[in-house]
């Protein structure tokens, strides 16, 4: 039998129903060591694992080639039972690959996102699909929770590129200055801040910070490419540090000059931690929730984004008339999230993520203030087309 032509025709589960022997079912390499593990689960493609996970494989077929599906099945189906006697929920990032984002994310979306849901959500346990400054945001609004990671090890370079003593020195050298940080910065950093912005609202924090304080100038913290495209949107004067995002800074004016070539008509989408002469060619900039809500919104024949690889896959999920042309970098930090990693956390409660009291009551602070700025339904996009303008930009002596 031609197994691949046959996934591709019929429902899986009555493929599997005629497989007889463990040979022939699909076992997942390198999982001989789990089967020691307590409360294990049969992780191979049974019958039962196809009949429970059909219905979602239907939902992630344009961009998981039916021949892996066998492979993610039973990590899927292992997962949502976990997730019931555990009373956890999984928080996905649109960065995860989609058979974590759409089969095991059971609330979904960019930062801004999931730190609101984080805090809503009744479940006691939660399941960070995406990097450690998440899971630390996550643990502040929701301190009662029990917060786990995946990979402890998922950081980020923007993150890690500031330390609260950095602020600190900052404020020092700017005194009455208000300070904005970026979620994607560790608690200790959002602990020295006075009001934390995602991509979806840091212009509109930085202009409700700046009437707060009745000042024109504004810190805004760690990431340089989204402070130069904030001042692009604002008349305050922006103070910024020297930390970027490795995967959107690699997105040159020049690599879509020759995207614009090779695929004509196609709209180009920008993500704001990309360099300010990206933002000055493409056609539309936001945070990943306002991309993903243009491409709903406007139905292009052909997108490109400019972004994260995995965040066309799912937005590609629920927008099959659209191409996607994706010249898209790789984030290593959140492609250490993988559903082996999910279900072994849920299995052995494993990498709790906790933030020092005093730190989280402080970067508490920062996060709800955020969380307080009134905005629209919709994220905003930030206007394209802007020349540069100068920001005071400082570093580590
Ligand atoms: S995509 Fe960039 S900002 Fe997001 S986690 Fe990766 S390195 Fe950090």
């Amino acid at each position: 039998m031609n197994r691949e032509r046959s996934y591709n025709g019929c429902r899986m589960a009555q493929i599997i129903d005629t497989l007889t022997t463990d040979a022939e079912r699909c076992v997942i390499p390198g999982h001989g060591a789990l089967a020691a593990k307590p409360a294990d689960r049969e992780l191979f493609y049974s019958a039962e694992v196809a009949r429970a996970t059909d219905e979602l494989y239907v939902r992630v077929r344009d961009v998981i080639p039916a021949v892996e599906w066998p492979v993610y099945a039973p990590y899927i189906h292992a997962i949502s039972q976990l997730k019931q006697e555990r009373d956890a929920v999984v928080l996905a990032h649109n960065y995860m690959t989609p058979e974590i984002f759409a089969c095991v994310g059971d609330i979904r979306g960019d930062s801004l996102q999931l730190a609101r849901e984080a805090a809503r959500t009744p479940a006691s346990v939660i399941v960070q699909a995406g990097v450690h400054f998440m899971a630390e945001t996550s643990k502040i609004l929701s301190p009662e929770k029990t917060v786990l990671i995946p990979d402890m090890a998922a950081g980020c370079s923007l993150a890690s590129a500031i330390t609260g003593e950095d602020v600190r020195l900052m404020k020092a050298a700017h005194p009455n200055v208000p300070v904005v940080s970026y979620v994607n910065s560790s608690a200790e950093v959002k602990a020295e801040s006075d009001v934390c912005c995602t991509s979806s609202n840091a212009v509109q924090v930085t202009e409700w910070i700046a009437a707060e304080w009745d000042v024109d100038r504004v810190i805004v913290i760690p990431d340089e490419y989204l402070a130069r495209n904030v001042a692009t949107q604002t008349s305050l004067r922006i103070i910024t540090w020297q930390g970027h995002c490795e995967v959107h800074e690699r997105f040159t004016a020049s690599d879509i000059e020759q995207l614009r070539i090779s695929y004509p008509g196609a709209l180009v989408l920008a993500h704001p931690e990309c360099p300010p002469d990206v933002l000055s060619v493409a056609d539309f900039a936001g945070s990943t929730a306002a991309l993903a809500d243009y491409v709903e919104r406007e139905r292009p024949k052909r997108v490109i984004l400019l972004t994260e690889c995995s965040m066309s896959d799912n937005v590609a999920v629920s927008n099959p008339a659209t191409d996607f042309v994706r010249p898209c970098n790789l984030c290593p930090h959140m492609k250490r999230i993988t559903l082996q990693g999910i279900y072994d956390a849920l299995l052995e409660m494993k990498h709790e993520v906790v933030v020092e009291a005093q730190i989280a009551q402080r970067a508490r602070i920062a996060i709800e203030r955020m969380l307080s700025v009134p905005l629209g339904l919709k994220p905003p996009g930030f206007t394209t087309g802007r020349a540069a303008v100068d920001v005071e930009l400082m570093s580590r002596a």
